[in-house]
């Protein structure tokens, strides 16, 4: 071979034994042996990779392995769809499982990212989103039967920033009786508190960013489900629209779930702890933490979760400009727009996701002018109540 091409040819992969982890595959095709071999792969007769839009090693391998948690003691297999966001794992649910004319029930404490999909981007497709209280299990039901349109039950719990939660397995029957498909967005909670599946949810969501990663070093999603039939239009939807994760992003995650045991144990007494010395400081009027008995949702809380996870939030007794002063106080704590990295991240609400929203329409939505929205990271808790503590004292 002339000098020049072999510059430009792959040299030969001098893979020997199985690498200890996992590698990461960069590459946007694969080779096929022979013409036929192609054929099959493309035709689905014979296992193999084509083009990674479609499928990618290092990214199935992550799917499979999340898709395996999710299903903890289940019977059935579950199927993953890896995707570039958690927000692209929700719009090509939507795609994949919707047509126009179909609706979507869901709750008004979403995400926020997560509303503004439905009203303004799937709503134009000719899907409407009916947004009602999941906790009104009877009108729920209602509302299935006075409209067949509706085709999909949306769900989130825990929810931002109030932590309201939903009972999944009423919800999960709910929607089996009437024939509509359940998803939920497990993103607070990762498989390792809850695991809707089990409850009979058909598929969960995840934004892998959050608690998945949990380094706060990439962006991602997936989509879990046990139903193939259901599970093929949603993985055409992705392959289609072009949504698909990459295998970098895949493998960082992948390095993030060997700890997630651990981090999601700590996040959830570091929280615990933190709700706690709030609950008895004179200028918070309201915590919202899991696993007080003050919550009026502890009890599905404490029946669905197997722990508290790390998000809370509670209310400083006082205006904008005191939750704005209590923020700038902060030195220990980041002051940033995301959660579930393993360092304590503090938001405000009023004055940041909700600095648009109009005031009477914010506290109607139980977000007050003074509610601080906290993921507890896992850093050592005194260094986290000290530097709340000190920024408390104004
Ligand atoms: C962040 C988040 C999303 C969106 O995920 P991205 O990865 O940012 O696209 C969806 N749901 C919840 C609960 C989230 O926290």
């Amino acid at each position: 071979m002339k000098f020049v091409s072999k510059c430009v040819k792959e040299f030969d992969d001098h893979k020997t034994t199985k690498p200890h982890q996992l590698p990461i595959y960069a590459t946007s095709s694969f080779v096929f042996e022979s013409i036929d071999e192609g054929i099959d792969i493309f035709k689905g007769t014979k296992k193999g990779h084509s083009y990674s839009r479609y499928a990618n090693p290092t990214i199935d391998t992550v799917g499979a392995k999340i898709a395996s948690l999710e299903c903890q003691d289940l019977d059935t297999e579950g199927y993953a769809i890896m995707t570039s966001s958690g927000m692209s794992a929700i719009s090509t649910l939507a795609m994949g499982l919707l047509k126009s004319g179909d609706k979507i029930l869901t709750q008004g404490n979403l995400y926020g990212g997560t509303t503004e999909l439905f009203n303004k981007v799937i709503s134009t497709f000719g899907i409407e989103s009916i947004f009602t209280d999941l906790q009104q299990y009877d009108q729920v039901e209602q509302h299935l039967k006075d409209n067949p349109s509706i085709k999909l039950i949306y769900l989130e719990t825990p929810a931002n920033p109030t932590m309201a939660c939903v009972d999944i397995k009423k919800i999960a029957d709910i929607a089996k009786r009437n024939n509509v498909i359940s998803v939920i967005d497990n993103t607070f909670c990762t498989p390792y508190l809850q695991r809707p599946l089990t409850l009979g949810i058909d598929f969960v969501i995840h934004s892998t960013t959050k608690y998945l990663n949990g380094h706060g070093n990439g962006i991602a999603g997936i989509i879990v489900g046990t139903n193939k039939e259901l599970y093929h239009p949603v993985w055409q939807a992705m392959k289609l629209i072009g949504t698909n994760c990459n295998p970098f992003d895949a493998w960082l995650i992948n390095n993030g779930i060997k700890t997630l045991a651990l981090r999601m144990d700590k996040h959830s007494s570091n929280s615990m702890a933190l709700a706690e010395y709030l609950e008895n400081h004179d200028r918070i009027s309201k915590v919202n933490h899991l696993g007080l008995t003050s919550h009026p949702d502890h009890a599905i809380a404490l029946q669905q979760m197997s722990d508290w996870g790390g998000m809370m939030s509670f209310e400083i007794d006082g205006s904008v400009a005191d939750g704005i002063q209590f923020m700038n106080k902060l030195q220990f704590c980041t002051l940033a727009p995301t959660l579930g990295d393993v360092d304590t991240l503090v938001l405000h609400p009023a004055s940041s996701s909700h600095l648009n929203i109009p005031r009477e329409l914010r506290i109607a939505n139980d977000i007050t002018d003074g509610m601080i929205r906290i993921s507890v990271g896992i850093e050592d808790i005194s260094d986290i109540v000290g530097d709340v503590e000190q920024a408390l004292k104004f």
